[in-house]
């Protein structure tokens, strides 16, 4: 849906801002939101972001923004304490008029607004190893400072990245193969069947609190972090997806899509791999700021949890083409398969790996 200016001025007209608004320009490329950028007149009031959010995909965006707003204040003490400046090294949510952390307009879309953090540099994707240790410092960083923060956050995407639910959803799909798919794929199956007893080991100690719960950030591409002019990290932004669960998912998941040589849905599969560099890039910059607050365990299975989330989507792929394409946009009847067979390569790259891989974090544990 695309807005006229006059829509989105008065949108704006119901949240509290400084200055005089100027213009409102259609903004970044996230794939998720519709962005803009408010500009207000002259350099004394502050420029503004706003979203029209995705409630296809985000079911309770209250919920969402309280969470957001939680993770936000613990984030401005710290800043704080650390004699930082809180409006831009932590993000800004302005409130509506009626003093709510977002705006629901008549057709029931919600809308929020945040401050602009200007002066910044952002990157699209991490190709070198320098890019993937500021990455992964990035992460590391917004993990440390919200390590001490008490309680859990609203679960407001049930299932996510929950391995035992995983399974459920799985054994149900299989048990019903809606659309008569399984039999050709019985080594796949077995890819998933093989290393179950496995993943659900691991999950356990999750369960059991032996790995740790904390906010984990979960969208944690590089093009989510703020940098200043000198290249420092500053702020981490699009927290939509702000979760408790193990920071061991942030972590995997950063490793799969910053080190995978090939596509996600590569064809070829001689693309696809683990890059060493990368991994060694990224976890050096994480554990930078990490191993000051994690656990034995967590940094046990750090590696692990590259594993742990690559073998998580080669199911997630492989369980939404026997159920007949529902969840992922496909551009071909076998898109779901090619996507299986893709990061199942990079699964078999990074278990290959996985001596040289705790040997790195062993390393950057370790060095002061
Ligand atoms: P999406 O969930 O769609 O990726 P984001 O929250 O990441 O949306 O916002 C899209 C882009 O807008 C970001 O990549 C960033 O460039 C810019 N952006 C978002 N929030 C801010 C902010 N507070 N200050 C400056 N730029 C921002
Ligand atoms: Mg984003
Ligand atoms: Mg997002």
């Amino acid at each position: 849906m695309r807005y006229e200016e006059s829509e989105l001025r008065a949108i704006i007209g119901n949240f509290i801002i400084e200055g005089e608004l100027a213009k409102i320009i259609l903004y970044g490329d996230g794939l998720i939101n519709q962005t803009y950028f408010v500009e207000t007149a002259g350099e004394s009031s502050p420029d503004y972001i706003l979203q029209n959010k995705n409630t296809n995909i985000f079911k309770d965006i209250p919920g969402m923004m309280n969470n957001i707003q939680r993770v936000t204040a613990h984030l401005k003490a710290k800043v704080k304490q650390a004699g930082g400046d809180p409006e831009r090294e932590a993000m800004t949510v302005i409130e509506s008029k009626s003093g709510e952390p977002f705006y629901k307009d008549e057709q029931g879309n919600f809308w929020t607004l945040y401050l602009f953090i200007s002066d910044t540099q952002t990157y699209e994707s991490a190709d070198t190893p320098e890019d993937a240790y500021a990455g992964g410092k990035g992460i590391g960083k917004f993990q440390r400072m919200l390590a001490d923060m008490e309680g859990e956050l609203t679960d407001i995407l049930p299932g996510f990245h929950n391995m035992r639910y995983r399974f459920q959803q799985w054994d149900a799909v299989l048990a019903k193969d809606p659309v008569g798919r399984k039999k050709e794929l019985s080594a796949e199956i077995n890819w998933i069947e093989s290393r179950r007893a496995e993943m659900m080991d691991f999950w356990k100690l999750v369960e059991s609190g032996e790995i740790p719960i904390r906010v984990t950030h979960n969208d944690t591409k590089i093009n989510n972090i703020l940098f200043d002019q000198k290249g420092e990290v500053l702020c981490v932004i699009d927290l939509d997806t702000v979760l408790s669960s193990t920071v061991l998912n942030d972590f995997g998941d950063a490793i799969r899509s910053y080190t995978n040589t090939g596509l996600e849905d590569d064809p070829d599969l001689s693309k696809v791999g683990m890059d060493m560099r990368i991994f060694e890039g990224f976890t050096k910059g994480y554990l930078s700021e990490a191993r000051a607050f994690l656990t034995e365990s967590e940094k046990h299975y750090l590696a692990f949890s590259a594993k742990f989330i690559t073998y998580e989507q080669v199911l997630r792929f492989l369980m939404d083409y026997i159920d007949g394409d529902n969840y992922y946009r496909v551009n071909s009847e076998d898109h779901n398969l090619v996507r299986t067979r893709a990061q199942y390569q990079l699964l078999l790259s990074i278990e290959a790996q996985m001596d040289a891989m705790n040997a790195i974090v062993k390393e950057s544990c370790s060095t002061i």
